[in-house]
């Protein structure tokens, strides 16, 4: 899942890459590639609405919910801007991965009493 992820990541740059999260809980199971609408797709990404209901018809379908969305920073690093902020929610897992340097970097966030908090990312299969 974290190769297709970054695949997705390196495909799409210059831009930014954006996609859901599928899982339970703090299981995420899977993901489901969507376009980036924003107006400028370098520096933000807007997750295109029909590409969100596809992911959670598909999520329901599974039993599975989407729990979370990632999106990727072409030439900064892993970490939320003033934008990511601004836009995102409670109960939702961001993972941010970065391809400014040598090699990805992906790092998972949330919002906790309105601040980003690092998530640990544990790989289980
Ligand atoms: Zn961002």
């Amino acid at each position: 899942m974290l190769d297709g992820i970054l695949a997705h990541a390196r495909r799409a740059r210059p831009d930014e890459c954006c996609g859901l999260l599928i899982g339970r809980a703090h299981d995420v199971r899977g993901f489901h590639e969507a376009r980036n609408t924003a107006a400028s797709p370098r520096t933000r990404y807007t997750i295109n609405p029909e590409d969100h209901f596809a992911a959670i018809r598909a999520a329901r379908a599974a039993g599975l919910e989407v729990v979370g969305a990632y999106h990727s920073h072409p030439a900064s690093e892993a970490v939320p801007s003033a934008t990511d902020r601004a836009e995102a929610f409670p109960h939702f897992l961001f993972v941010i991965v970065s391809l400014a340097g040598p090699s990805p970097v992906v790092c998972g966030w949330t919002l906790l009493e309105g601040n980003f908090a690092p998530v640990r990312l544990v790989r289980t299969t």
